[in-house]
Formats: C-alpha cells, structure tokens, sequence
C-alpha cells in the first residue's frame, strides 16, 4: 500500500527530519524546501545509485560536473533566451498569477496537452478558462514568461547591464554539450558514448507546488547519449526507457504506480523529435484516473540541435553559420568510416527531487502490532535507506551493555551507515527507526554480555535471529547487497 496522498509524506518528512520548510524563521519562502539530515542521504543515495548504475556499471559513460553559470551565449545558442517560456495569466479579481496552460478550460475539449488549432487568448476572453484559486473567468491575455533566473556577473554590474547578464542553468545538459569534445578527447572515446551529469537546476516556475514535486530550485540526473546520424534514435528511446524502468523498479517502486506518455508533436520541447516522459502516480487520491500522474521523468531524442548549435562551422539549410560567437567546432571524426559529423544524441532527464518523492510515496505502509496500534513502515530498498542498521541497548542504565552497544556501532560505521540510540524504550524504539526505513535494528541485551552474540530485526518481517556479533558486519552487508539492474551485455 503506497502512500494515500502526498500530504502523508510531507508531514511524516517533516516529523522524521527527511525535509523542512525553507526559511521557516522568516515565515517561509513559497515551494523552497530544505533537507534534513534523513533527506541529505536518501538524496545521496539514490544519487549514488544512479552514478553507479551508469558511469561505474557501464563501459560507455563517463561523467562530469560543470558550473551552474555558464557563459549567456550558451543559453542563446541553446534557445533556451527564446524559447524557454511558460503561459502566463493574471486573475483580475483576485490577483493570482498563474500558469495558463494549467487551468480548467485552456485547451479545448479533446485536445488536452495539444496547442494546435486554437487561439488560448480568445478562449481566455470568452470566458472559458476558470481561475484555480477563485473560479473567475475574468483572466487576462496569456504572455509568454522567460522560466530562466537572472542574475549579474561582477562587482561593477549594475542592474540591466548587459553585458553583466547571467543566467543561473535550467537544465545541466548543456553543460555536458559544451565540453563533448573535452570529454570526447580525453577519454578517447568513440561514439557511441554518453556523459552524466547530476546537479543542481533552476527554474523560476510560475506555479510551483506539490511539496517537492516542483520547485524553483531541484536537482537533475542527465545523460545524454552521443550516436551516429544514421542510428537507430527512435528505438533507442525506446531502450533507454525500459532501462530506466528497470532501475526505478531496482529503487523499490511498483510497476503499478509507473506509466509512459509519448509527447504530443506539438508539446515537444525546440530541440526534440520525440519524448517519451515516465509518469509517477503521485496523486493516488485524485478519482479521475488521468489525473493521478505526474512526470517522473523524460527521454528525449535530440536530434544534433545541440552540438551544431554550439559548433563555429556549422550552417543551415541555406548554408549560413549558425552560430558566430563560438570558437570551436563540436563535430566528431569517425575513424572508420573516415567522416566528419555531429554526433545525434538521446537524452534520458531524471529528477532526484521527484525520485525520492516517488520512493517515498512507494515505501509507505502501516501495519498494526499485536496491541492493535498501527505503526507507519518505510520499506525503503535497504541500498537507498539512510541508515542501515540502529544499535539499540536494551537496558540504557547498564553500563556493560550501553559499552557494548556503542562499541558495536563504531564496528559497523566503516561499512555501513549506522546509529545508535537510547532515548525510549525498545518498542518506541523500533517504532521510530520502523518509521524512517532502517531495515535492521540490533539489540544488545542481557544476555548478549555472555554469549557475545545480538538480536538482529527484520523491519518488515518484524522477524528476529540471534546473529554472534564477530559475524554481524558481514551478515548485514549480506542483507544489504546492491539490487541488480540488467545491463544489456553489449555494452
Ligand atoms: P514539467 O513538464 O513537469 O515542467 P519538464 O518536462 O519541463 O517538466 P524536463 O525539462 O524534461 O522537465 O526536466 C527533466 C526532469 O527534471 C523532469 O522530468 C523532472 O524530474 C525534473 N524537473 C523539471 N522541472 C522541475 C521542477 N520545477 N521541480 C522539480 N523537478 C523538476
């Protein structure tokens, strides 16, 4: 049983120290959130899941972290300066900014998702789009609103310099465009070949919300998969999806809660020939069933837009240089067949953010003990639990077994995550690491002074075994061992 609602999860993270409020000391700052030291690691871990997955697990990927600002002309060549906009209306009555395409009544009937074949400001002046705060139809035009954060370069700058302008990154693929060729020389690497990158991205959305869903700040895992111009790239899309399902089942997440959405012609982004999004359900609670989801993330194929947009020799269809200001060619020599071009490329975007939402969501589950009280279960999969095992005495006023205890703990902490805690008693005790996912807890006890040996229990199973504590550290890495994610044995 997933969890009923976000909500859940918003006041469980909140509790359990998974996620606080930003700014809370100043009343907050709408959508920012912080994460608390339980968040800090499952961020890291799905992180480290990721990362291992790709650049270690695989033979064709390597990774990089480029900086969040980067040089304006980047983001002109990338079109993002034109092009990276949202919808934007104000309710006249009272006073809501919104995200147009957002609203009840944007598109027509039939046509959700599809901006072709109407006109948004005429059906905004008929009266047709519905405010989400008040219910108004009295809404004015859309325009168009650049998502990108500005910000000035220098001690000199002065606001509106343009020469000063910057733009904090929306996305970190253009990061690992720039330095292909770096990358590509290097490493000397032939295409096919892919570079990862997780970092940090903003956007400044007009309608943030859903806890950590969408923010203005969040943090991306991208990979963007160099192949040839005669590549099979539609199917590829299609491998690189069932990939990426594989490993969110590797996270923990029910196939049940995972679904794909091909994007419409008309939505795909400037630089995409198709997209393929993976949607979570994350508003189980909501009755029509195509409102449930959510993207988790996306695939694109995109095409050479990118290499050739930043490339200094590269021309359009009437043979004029794209690009003036770049210095470098981005294009690629194949040995083999002794040609020259711009390497196409498939792009799998990932969002840490809305992944650890995904995997708490999936992870929740109560259960009621045998005094009938019900007790909240994070079955988190053991390798993204923040911590992997709670050493817990079992008498905290025994000084033998509390020494005991924490010697344990300073054993464990080379090769695993561990803690140790003496502030309830047992049941509470269990309860509270039950309730934030740690999959072992250990228990010193009386008996453990002359046998040498620990109770060791089963977070799900609730199952206890007695473990001799000279076999404990290997028993729970046993336990804990990484899932296996398929790697197709060509690469
Ligand atoms: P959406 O349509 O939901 O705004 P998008 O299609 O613009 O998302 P992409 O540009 O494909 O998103 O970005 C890749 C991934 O980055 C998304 O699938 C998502 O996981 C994450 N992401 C994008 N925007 C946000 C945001 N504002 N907050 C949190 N995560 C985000």
């Amino acid at each position: 049983m997933p969890a009923p609602n976000i909500d859940t999860i918003v006041s469980l993270a909140k509790r359990r120290g998974f996620v606080f409020p930003s700014s809370e000391v100043y009343g907050g700052l709408g959508s920012a959130w912080d994460y608390g030291p339980l968040g800090v690691e499952l961020c890291n871990n799905v992180k480290q899941s990721w990362w291992q997955w790709l650049v270690y697990g695989r033979d064709d990927i390597e990774g990089i972290d480029s900086s969040i600002i980067l040089n304006r002309l980047v983001w002109k060549y990338s079109g993002h300066e034109a092009t990276f906009h949202d919808p934007l209306v104000d309710c006249r009555e009272c006073k809501s900014r919104m995200r147009a395409d957002k609203l009840e009544g944007y598109f027509p009937e039939g046509a959700a998702g599809n901006r072709e074949g109407f006109d948004a400001n005429e059906r905004l002046r008929a009266g047709l789009v519905k405010c989400a705060q008040c219910g108004s139809t009295n809404l004015t035009d859309e325009r168009h609103f650049n998502m990108m954060f500005r910000t000035m370069l220098g001690a000199a700058a002065v606001e509106d310099d343009p020469m000063a302008l910057a733009y904090l990154r929306p996305e970190t693929a253009q990061g690992i465009f720039i330095n292909f060729l770096n990358v590509q020389t290097t490493m000397r690497r032939k295409v096919p070949f892919g570079i990862a990158q997780v970092g940090k991205s903003f956007r400044n959305e007009i309608t943030p919300g859903n806890f950590i869903l969408r923010t203005r700040e969040f943090e991306q895992m991208e990979m963007e998969y160099f192949v040839k111009p005669d590549a099979e790239h539609l199917k590829l899309v299609d491998e690189w999806v069932e990939l990426y399902i594989e490993w969110f089942k590797g996270l923990g997440l029910d196939p049940g809660n995972l679904k794909l959405h091909e994007v419409p012609k008309t939505e795909l982004a400037h630089y995409s020939k198709r997209t393929v999004d993976i949607m979570y359900r994350y508003f189980p609670e909501r009755p029509e069933e195509e409102r449930q989801w959510e993207e988790l993330m996306g695939i694109a194929y995109r095409t050479d837009f990118d290499l050739r947009s930043h490339s200094s020799k590269a021309t359009d269809a009437e043979g004029n240089r794209i690009n003036s200001d770049s210095t470098e060619d981005l294009s690629y020599f194949d040995e083999s067949t002794k040609q020259r071009f711009y390497p196409h490329v498939i792009e799998p975007a990932a969002g840490v953010n809305r992944t650890v939402l995904a995997v708490l969501m999936d992870a929740y589950s109560e259960k009621t003990n045998d005094k009938g009280e019900m007790r909240v279960i994070l079955r988190l999969s053991p390798q993204l639990a923040p911590i992997k095992a709670a050493i817990l005495p079992l008498a905290k006023n025994k000084p033998e077994i509390v020494g005991m205890a924490k010697a344990i703990k300073r054993s464990l902490q080379p090769v695993l995550r561990a803690v140790y805690d003496d502030t309830g008693g047992i049941g509470k005790l269990y309860a509270r690491q039950d309730e934030i996912g740690t999959p072992f807890c250990v228990t010193v006890d009386h008996q453990s002074l002359e046998d040498e040996a620990v109770t060791v229990r089963d977070r799900d199973t609730w199952e206890q075994e007695r473990i001799k504590v000279s076999d404990l550290a290997e028993h729970l890495q046993k336990r804990l061992k990484p899932f296996p994610v398929t790697i197709p044995e060509s690469l």
